[in-house]
């Protein structure tokens, strides 16, 4: 594919894909005549708007997908294409829009806005699926606007646009879908099937499997947040062992991490529980249990997503290490927690008054003692 039309597509693979169009920006047709465009860059007021006139003026390719995302309707006079194909081409156009824009403020909106919003995703994939079905109409338009734009071009630049294409308009709904509030993504999730979905994006980007994992991993590490603060090392074990790493193995497997950001977040996670947990191993049973914790910390590697949580978990496996030297260079045993029973100190009152009553009781001892030893003779 041509580099310069594959760099426009990837750029512009963005929630922002409408919002940021050269055309939306500037409020200009898609066949604005350059050198309009050239006598309003000079007055522009805002660097946005710079640049998004250079956009148009620059290479024509970056301006054809440009207008490839942008509406048609005023080209119907001066195109030899059927009405239909530039007022279907409009309604994806419109309909993605409007699905992008609400989507990107959807903590705000009523529930009946939110259902209006589902129709509006419904329509969207269906209207882009369409224009994909017959991508050769569209290219046949890009390729009357090439031989306008700039006739040295031909249909070679357009060559591999459909999986390209899909790339495109597909990335944005995977960029919101990690954004979104949580409720949302059962709706995204339901767009997301009904969308054109690019072959290497699978069919379960968004998948429902992946909801339900995710969310009954986050109970887990609730669960295992309580058992770490009660200090509970077997139930911590058991949580991990039976729960916790299970699960997110299998998410990790249904929603890969390089592709799903909520993946390799919940990883991150679950890798801080588990340095926390190897730390806390070390702190209570010290050098005897330096395997154990090392062994933690080893899995706490393998799920740490960012490069920050990584070092620190490396850190605290050295550390572990650390330790064992350090208790065996002083000679030290491991520590044997049996407690010695102190009897605590009497106050001085208490001895006070138990010194006073024992004299007592030998001064009037020893008189019943000297009658006794008379009586008895
Ligand atoms: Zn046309």
């Amino acid at each position: 594919m041509d580099a310069l039309i594959l760099s426009a597509l990837q750029e512009s693979a963005t929630p922002a894909l409408y919002r940021r169009n050269a055309f939306r920006v500037t409020g200009l047709p898609t066949n604005v005549d350059e050198d309009v465009v050239r006598q309003l860059r000079s007055t522009a007021r805002s660097p946005e708007a710079v640049r998004a006139y250079d956009r148009i003026l620059g290479d024509p390719r970056r301006r054809l997908i440009e207008e490839l995302f942008w509406l048609w309707d005023t080209e119907i006079l001066r195109c030899a294409c059927p009405g239909a194909v530039h007022r279907e081409h409009d309604a994806a156009v419109r309909a993605h829009s409007s699905a992008l824009r609400l989507e990107s403020r959807s903590a705000k909106l009523s529930d009946g806005e939110l259902r209006r919003l589902d129709e509006v995703w419904i329509t969207a994939a269906r209207a882009w699926d369409e224009q994909l079905e017959r991508l050769s109409l569209v290219e046949q338009h890009l390729l009357h606007r090439m031989r306008v734009l700039d006739e040295r071009l031909d249909g070679a630049v357009l060559e591999g646009l459909h999986g390209e294409l899909r790339k495109t308009l597909y990335r944005p709904l995977v960029s919101l879908y990690a954004t979104v509030q949580p409720e949302r993504r059962a709706a995204l999730g339901r767009a997301a099937l009904a969308w054109p979905a690019p072959p290497d994006f699978g069919r379960d980007p968004l998948s429902y499997q992946a909801e339900p994992l995710s969310e009954r991993i986050e109970a887990v590490m609730r669960d295992v947040r309580h058992s770490l603060d009660a200090g509970d090392l077997a139930a911590t074990t058991k949580l991990l062992r039976q729960s916790l790493l299970p699960a997110i193995r299998q998410l990790s497997a249904v929603a890969p991490p390089e592709r799903h950001p909520r993946t390799s977040n919940l990883r991150n996670e679950v890798a801080l529980l588990i340095n926390e947990f190897g730390l806390q191993i070390l702190e209570s049973r010290g050098s005897t249990a330096e395997k154990l914790a090392r062994r933690w910390f080893t899995t706490a590697e393998h799920f740490a997503a960012d490069p920050q949580t990584r070092r620190m978990v490396i850190a605290n496996n050295n550390f572990a290490n650390e330790i064992v030297d350090q208790e065996r260079h002083l000679g030290l045993q491991p520590p044997i927690d049996v407690p010695v029973y102190r009897r605590p100190p009497w106050p001085p009152a208490l001895r006070w008054t138990v010194g006073v009553l024992a004299v007592v009781l030998v001064a009037l001892l020893i008189p019943w003692l000297m009658w006794a030893w008379n009586y008895g003779r």
